[in-house]
């Protein structure tokens, strides 16, 4: 018979948790392990963690799911006595082995956790044998306890605000990057002052003012709320929006020429234009042949629209560009622009001189990573696809904090035998 300390260290727990008797459940097929907390007089409350008097039983003895013995399912089974707490009231009183509320210990959360950041859905579910949904409820644990134990909102100078569109862009949520950590430190459900305000009352008046620079998108609502709250902040334009105003304002022009040929039955002119678009929207760099041939194409058959590519590549190069050199840019585009007479771009021209100013912040100000602000509105996007099927949206923002905010755990177990191991 094994020793309760080897069984300790299969089970992940620590000398907190006192292992009574070890059970196989021949029906269910599985192990069951009977617990104790080490001092079952000095009861916590399972909430705050603060010691408590005890109330009652509760509903008796309960199971935690915990990892699999090799292929098995196991189970630690231990009374749950409820204390009464001077803040929370009657609650189900702390145990070591797991978090608050919750059905699993903490490393079958933790792995969890873990999982969904690094595999598919399916695999997780199947895997750990979980619905999909106690999964959301799971990582929403697991990220609430990381932002318990660390400041979220610690040492916060340089921030973007962001929307992302989920539901089929029926829904948003505003979400809040450092960038000087690269990652997200909040996320809320909708898109306006009320949301974003919700924000910096977290963060604080104090904390507020110690932020230096913000940038986003050109939506009035996210400018008036970090004037108001932000008193030192420069207002930035973030460049990955800014270039997709400038391939909108492209793609317009392709629609308009597609009709217009369709309209007047330009059979080779269509003939032509099809497929043209990802090679128009494309940045060169990335174009495959085909598509390279498709742009030379429109270059031939249609002056307007080449011209409109001309213009999106030139006005997207002026951010890889710093300083006056990008000044420069921007203001020659500019006057390219205004005089091309391209609708869509004219439009465009004017939107660029309404916000000059947070432009021209943003070519100024160094170390703005552009690529932090892509890469994370296009890895959300996915997220929220990967959070359809959970219960609430808190599970949604959990998911996104967890995978973008540094919040998921390491393997249970791997920081002992890492030491071990090298
Ligand atoms: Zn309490």
């Amino acid at each position: 018979m094994l020793g309760t300390n080897v069984w300790r260290r299969a089970l992940g727990v620590d000398r907190a948790t006192v292992i009574e008797s070890v059970e196989f459940d021949e029906e269910a097929e599985s192990l069951v392990i009977h617990v104790r907390p080490r001092r079952p007089k000095k009861r916590r409350c399972g909430l705050c963690g603060r010691q408590a008097p005890g109330y009652d039983q509760g509903e008796g003895r309960r199971n935690w799911r915990a990892l699999d013995v090799g292929v098995m399912a196991c189970y630690l089974q231990a009374d749950a006595p409820r204390v009464d707490c001077l803040e929370h009231g009657v609650a189900v009183a702390q145990v070591p082995w797991a978090r608050h509320g919750a059905g699993h210990t903490r490393d079958f959360d933790d792995q969890v956790a873990w999982l969904v950041t690094h595999s598919s859905k399916s695999a997780v579910a199947e895997l750990m044998r979980v619905s999909w949904r106690s999964v959301g409820s799971i990582i929403t644990r697991v990220v609430a306890d990381g932002r318990a134990a660390k400041d979220p909102f610690d040492g916060l100078v340089r921030i973007g605000i962001d929307e992302i569109s989920y539901r089929r862009g029926h829904k948003y949520l505003t979400v809040v990057v450092d960038h000087d950590s690269g990652r997200l430190v909040w996320a809320a459900v909708g898109r306006d002052k009320a949301t974003l305000e919700g924000f910096f009352d977290l963060l604080g008046e104090e904390r507020s003012s110690l932020i230096k620079l913000v940038s986003a998108d050109a939506a009035e609502w996210i400018a008036s709320v970090v004037r108001e709250r932000c008193p030192n902040a420069t207002l930035c334009a973030d460049a990955f929006h800014m270039v997709q105003w400038a391939t909108k304002a492209l793609d317009e022009v392709r629609k308009e020429i597609w009709r217009t040929a369709r309209r007047i039955g330009a059979p080779s002119l269509i003939a032509h234009l099809k497929g043209c678009r990802y090679a128009l929207l494309k940045n060169p760099d990335r174009l495959t042949n085909r598509q390279q041939q498709s742009l030379s194409r429109v270059a031939s058959v249609n002056k307007t629209l080449y011209r409109a590519y001309l213009l999106k590549e030139q006005f997207r190069l002026i951010f890889q560009l710093r300083g006056t050199q990008a000044i420069q840019a921007l203001d020659d585009w500019c006057s390219w622009a205004r005089r091309c007479r391209i609708p869509a771009f004219v439009d465009l021209y004017h939107r660029i001189v309404r916000h000059r100013v947070s432009i021209v912040a943003t070519l100024t100000n160094n170390g703005l990573s552009n690529a932090l602000v892509e890469s994370t509105n296009t890895k959300l996007r996915l997220l929220t696809r990967m959070a359809y099927g959970f219960k609430s949206t808190d599970n949604l923002i959990a998911l996104c904090l967890l995978d973008r905010g540094g919040y998921c755990p390491p393997l249970p177990g791997r920081q002992l035998t890492k030491a071990t191991h090298g």
